[in-house]
């Protein structure tokens, strides 16, 4: 009978310096001896891939994509040897690889490159020696033979890539949390580890904000449908398992809270009403790759309206240059930003067959005279922009008021 195979992903934190290391090459062990093959993805240590950066801007402004990604990749070859070396200290065999070692075929898009192929041989015949694999997260190569990395927190994508490709009966993230929570636990004290969540609800708490996983990963996940188990790499305890059933979850409508305070608003005041005029604002936002997030649109008066969106903070100065010009060039009013602001979602995939549950988030901030600002709403979410200053609390009545601290019988 074919051995079980499980690819185990540790995250920067989980490798941070050389005792870290070693415990992560003592758990890998651990599981091999159970009978297990397995594939190690890592991250850099700790911070490594920042600090890079850093250097890098303290050579230019503006350095070359290519370049970045050769600099960038450094951090998880770093880490890959000493994984490898750890594991030999303990008696185990085991083997390191780059990405492109392994065939990791990506586009050429640097620094947020498309993964295209894996070449699955090499891992393989290792595997077949009885060697534990390792392989640098976070990294390819293109067909020119550049290196090229997948964008941050790219390893994840790696090992959920890998998974796939190898066909692995589980994909095991290791990150510094016991896995998914209804909320940021430091923000909300009652927030309740997750057993099961679905990829749909992740995909959306991910791009909201929980940092759990890198969100390309788990669309990457969801597509192919590979299993993860998002678990602590300090404990043994069972972390959240991310599958595509919600079966045991059909009594759970509401399965998070996220919080995004790097939100932005920009309002741009009299916009004439007539045909193509958002078109023109927002094309040329988007020419220029700034992800527009909320919109909305007031009832028009007197032929013009106001129109509102927002944007991460970090594209506000870009945002503000290409909304000044548009509005003077299609002859409307003044732009004004508010960088007071932040953005309160809830998630899950039970909205689609209850009602109700908007007025009941609503309802729990009125309560507490939390004013908001702007509302979207998808399949299975509800954000709102409220006060930065109000959204901690706005958090936790929210949490409350879907009673998400409590454990849901199944
Ligand atoms: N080291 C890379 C980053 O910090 C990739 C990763 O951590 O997954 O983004
Ligand atoms: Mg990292």
């Amino acid at each position: 009978m074919k051995r079980p195979l499980i690819v185990q992903k540790f995250g920067g934190s989980s490798v941070a310096n050389p005792e870290r290391i070693k415990r992560v090459a003592q758990r890998v062990i651990e599981t091999k001896r159970k009978g297990v093959d397995i594939v190690v993805v890592v991250s850099a240590l700790g911070d490594t891939t920042d600090e890079l950066l850093q250097l890098a801007s303290q050579i230019s402004h503006a350095p070359a994509e290519r370049e970045l990604d050769m600099l960038m990749a450094t951090g998880e070859q770093v880490s890959v040897a000493l994984l490898a070396m750890a594991i030999h200290e303990l008696g185990e065999d085991a083997v390191s690889f780059t990405g492109a070692q392994i065939g990791i075929l990506t586009d050429g898009t640097h620094t947020k490159a498309k993964l295209v192929d894996i070449n699955t041989q090499r891992v393989v015949q290792e595997l077949a020696k009885g060697r534990i694999v390792i392989v640098a997260g976070f990294q390819g190569v293109n067909l020119n033979q550049d290196i090229t990395t997948l964008g941050r927190g790219g390893s994840d994508l790696t090992a959920v890539a890998l998974a796939n490709a190898l066909h692995a009966d589980t994909c095991e993230i290791f990150t510094d949390v016991e896995g998914v929570y209804t909320a940021d636990p430091r923000l909300v004290p009652q927030a309740r580890k997750l057993d099961t969540i679905s990829y749909d609800e992740m995909l959306e708490m991910a791009s909201l904000g929980a940092q759990v996983m890198q969100a390309r990963s788990i669309f990457v996940a969801k597509r192919f449908e590979v299993p993860i188990h998002v678990r602590s790499s300090f404990s043994q305890r069972e972390g959240t398992m991310i599958t595509k059933s919600a079966k045991a979850m059909e009594d759970i409508v509401v399965s998070g809270v996220t919080l995004q305070k790097d939100e932005a608003k920009v309002t741009i005041r009299d916009v004439p009403d007539k045909p193509g005029m958002a078109a023109e604002i927002f094309r040329e936002l988007a020419e220029k790759e700034i992800n527009v997030d909320m919109i909305v649109q007031n009832v028009s008066r007197e032929g013009s309206t106001d129109l509102s969106f927002t944007v991460v903070k970090s594209d506000l100065p870009a945002t503000l240059r290409i909304t000044r010009s548009v509005s003077h060039r299609i002859g409307a009013g003044e732009v004004t930003t508010d960088e007071g602001v932040a953005k309160l979602s809830i998630v899950g995939i039970g909205m689609r067959s209850h009602s109700g549950i908007a007025a009941k988030m609503f309802e729990a901030m009125a309560r507490e005279r939390i004013n908001i600002e702007m509302i979207s709403t998808s399949e299975i979410k509800i954000s709102c922009v409220i006060r930065r200053q109000m959204a901690e609390r706005a958090m936790r009545v929210i949490h409350q008021a879907f009673e998400l601290g409590k454990k849901k019988k199944k």
